[in-house]
């Protein structure tokens, strides 16, 4: 057993204990990244050449923030990285995890993010664990271009395999993740929807955001909601779906003979900041209220300071009422936080 703290005394989850922002939003989403290790070198992501390195908690420091989140209302947990598969106590912490309860006595919704590298010989340790969804980033379906984008050969075939392992360890429809670059990946379009039929995956496009270590994003190089849209229906009618949660950040579309659904993120294009529920912890224990947060908050160095339980409490809702409105990419001033999406956690 990990856990050496109680949970914090409960408040419950009536409206106005929840996590809010000034700006009225409620806040019940976490994604927590536990490293910022990363066996991938994706073009789009990292330069490739190492980079900077950001500490990581104990399983321990982990453990009691999140719980103190839950205390607060927080219901969403996703782990995520870096590569979250790297940390081998995953396991242990997702067991954990698992026993938590929100303030209504609901278990957590428990999900992960992962290249899936490392995914087929983990996927059944991680749903006995507890692990509830996964999300599988894969940004092309064909494998000399994905292990182009990789920097890592024979990464296709993993991932694939990951995928399916996952599938089978009962964590279907696993949603699969492709961020479209023109002139890189955006051929991949029409052979990722006959995949998410073929595979009975839900693909998920998301537009780049820049996020990256580089300098590669331009307003051109993003590939927008409205043409993915055009380029699919052209070949494979699709119908829009109602969304299955508030809040939720991709469009959903079904194919309209009734086999598969796509899901479109578009924050650059469709900025959904306005429903925005989520806040960020880094590897290192720092709040981001925002993915372009230029203001980061020390978490863990509070709790290292000795704070007790009801002081984090008190001052995580302080840190969350100043959510920013809304990014501003594209805009003129817009400049990059000073951590690309490796280091914050995606
Ligand atoms: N290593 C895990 C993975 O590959 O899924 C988790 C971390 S990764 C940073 C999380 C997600 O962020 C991936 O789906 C990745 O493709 C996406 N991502 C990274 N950089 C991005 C960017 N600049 N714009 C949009 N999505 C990005």
């Amino acid at each position: 057993m990990l856990s050496t703290h109680p949970i914090p005394k409960l408040h419950g989850a009536e409206p106005e204990n929840l996590l809010r922002d000034s700006h009225g939003r409620v806040i019940r989403d976490l994604r927590v990244s536990i490293t910022d290790r990363c066996n991938y070198r994706c073009v789009y992501c990292r330069t490739g050449e190492g980079g900077a390195q950001y500490a990581e908690l104990a399983t321990e420091e982990y453990l009691r923030l999140i719980r103190v989140f839950v205390s607060l209302g927080i219901n969403k947990l996703r782990l995520t990285g870096g590569e979250p598969l790297l940390r081998t106590d995953l396991p242990a912490m997702l067991r954990e995890l698992a026993l938590l309860r929100t303030p209504n006595n609901e278990p957590l919704d428990l999900a992960l993010t992962t290249n899936g590298h490392l995914l087929a010989g983990l996927a059944q340790t991680l749903v006995d664990s507890g692990l509830q969804r996964v999300t599988v980033s894969m940004d092309a379906v064909d494998a000399p271009t994905f292990d182009r984008i990789t920097r890592v050969p024979g990464s296709h075939g993993k991932v694939l395999a990951g995928i399916r392992a996952a599938q089978a360890a009962g964590l279907g429809p696993v949603k699969v993740n492709c961020v479209l670059l023109r002139g890189f990946n955006d051929d991949q379009i029409l052979p990722f929807a006959h995949f998410a039929r073929a595979e009975g995956v839900i693909v998920r496009f998301i537009e780049f955001m820049p996020l990256e270590e580089g300098r590669l994003w331009t307003p051109a190089i993003v590939v927008s909601h409205d043409e993915i849209l055009q380029r699919i229906s052209q070949e494979l009618p699709l119908l829009r779906l109602t969304p299955s949660a508030a809040g939720e950040t991709a469009r959903r579309y079904g194919f309209a003979d009734g086999q598969g659904e796509i899901g479109i993120i578009a924050p650059v294009t469709q900025a959904f900041c306005g429903a925005c529920s989520r806040i960020r912890l880094t590897s290192d224990g720092k709040i981001r209220t925002c993915l372009f947060s230029h203001r980061e908050h020390d978490l863990a160095g509070h709790l290292r300071r000795g704070a007790s339980d009801e002081d984090l409490q008190a001052w995580i809702r302080q840190v969350v009422h100043t959510k920013e409105a809304r990014h501003h990419i594209g805009e003129p001033g817009f400049h990059k936080p000073s951590r690309s999406m490796v280091h914050i956690g995606g």
